[in-house]
């Protein structure tokens, strides 16, 4: 149930007793806090939520850093600058990051049910497709919602992935660069559900699982919406960038830091890269962006891969004017092998 707050309702679960007892266990008195973009309006009501149940003095700083994802924590940032703890909020930890130091994940569930008739346009969708076997998935934020959702569902589907709809939100969450999950099990499934708000997510669901139905249950503006046709297009915007490239000689690898670095996937590239006559220039940065990509370009530059996150070549630089890839689109580029889709290592 959402909360009424002095400034407005707060839709999500910020577990704030959790927060003090982990701040209480470690005898914190500076913490750093780290919110997402979209929850960073949020701050003032969790310091004052804080504040209100912490009987000792607490320095509570917020990082004005964008919190994309787990995958770039402030942590070495935390303890160089003397906190005592790490509270992440908005995401649960990286599969392919440990934090370096004392962090508190905490999810922030949304606090809201989705709409009966969200669900029900999301079974008319769904029937439209010829859907019998559909898998249901969410981000961090709506796994909680996912059980209901799913029990909707299953009066009119079989759900493939009942068993992993258990007592763990976090097994049906999915994060924007991994959908093994959902890829292992394609050849069961006839269509997707996901829950979330905007496209982002499903929008990477669907380049995993190329030309199969996405619906999108949005618990924001209690909605569903058929994302196939729009996943589609992307595709083949992405299959021409690749084509692009694929006369390419010389590259810019960009790679990043934290859970954003990705050597192993950098060296298989140059091995690629060099065994095709071509050459490269390797960059790491914390923020790779259009003005990072533009300060970078030469006409030395023929093709730009972005190993950090894979999103930011579909999402934010489509429209550069020489190809920006991500790493599996680089080595469809580099091998030949553009048949068939891949997203995104
Ligand atoms: S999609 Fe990008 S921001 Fe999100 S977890 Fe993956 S690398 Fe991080």
């Amino acid at each position: 149930m959402a909360v009424l707050d002095e400034y407005g309702e707060v839709d999500y679960d910020f577990e704030i007793d959790r927060i003090v007892s982990r701040i209480r266990e470690v005898k914190a008195s500076k913490i750093l806090i780290q919110l997402p973009d979209g929850l960073k309006r949020y701050a003032l009501y969790i310091q004052r939520e804080i504040e209100s149940r912490v009987d000792h003095d607490l320095e509570i700083t917020f990082s004005g850093s964008s919190a994309w994802g787990a995958c770039l924590l402030d942590d070495v940032e935390a303890e160089a600058e003397g906190y005592d703890l790490l509270i992440h909020i908005g995401h649960v930890e990286y599969s392919y990051y440990r934090p370096r130091y004392r962090t508190l994940f905490i999810p922030a569930y949304y606090l809201r049910e989705v709409s009966v008739e969200a669900l029900d346009e999301a079974v008319k969708l769904l029937r439209s497709r010829g859907a019998d076997n559909i898998a249901v998935y969410s981000t961090i934020q709506h796994a909680k919602q996912i059980k209901k959702v799913a029990l909707y569902l299953s009066k009119f589907f079989n759900i493939v992935n009942s068993t992993q709809i258990g007592e763990d939100p976090a097994k049906v969450s999915l994060v924007g660069c991994d959908y093994m999950k959902p890829y292992s099990i394609r050849d069961k499934v006839d269509a997707y559900v996901f829950v979330s708000g905007g496209v982002f997510h499903p929008l990477g669901l669907g380049l995993t699982v190329p030309f199969k139905p996405v619906i999108k249950i949005d618990p924001y503006e209690n909605r569903s919406q058929d994302l196939t046709g729009f996943i589609e297009k992307k595709i083949r915007a992405r299959l021409y960038k690749i084509l692009e490239a694929r006369e390419a000689r010389r590259w810019a690898l960009i790679d990043g830091v934290k859970g954003q670095n990705r050597v192993w996937f950098r060296n298989y590239l140059k091995k690629l890269i060099r065994s095709k006559g071509g050459s490269y220039v390797e960059y790491v940065s914390h923020i790779i962006d259009r003005n990072l990509i533009l300060n970078i370009d030469s006409s030395e530059i023929d093709a730009f891969v972005i190993l950090a996150c894979p999103r930011i070549p579909t999402d934010d630089l489509e429209d550069y004017h020489k190809p920006v890839l991500t790493p599996a689109e680089a080595r469809m580029a580099l091998t030949g092998m553009h048949n068939k889709y891949s997203f995104p290592w």
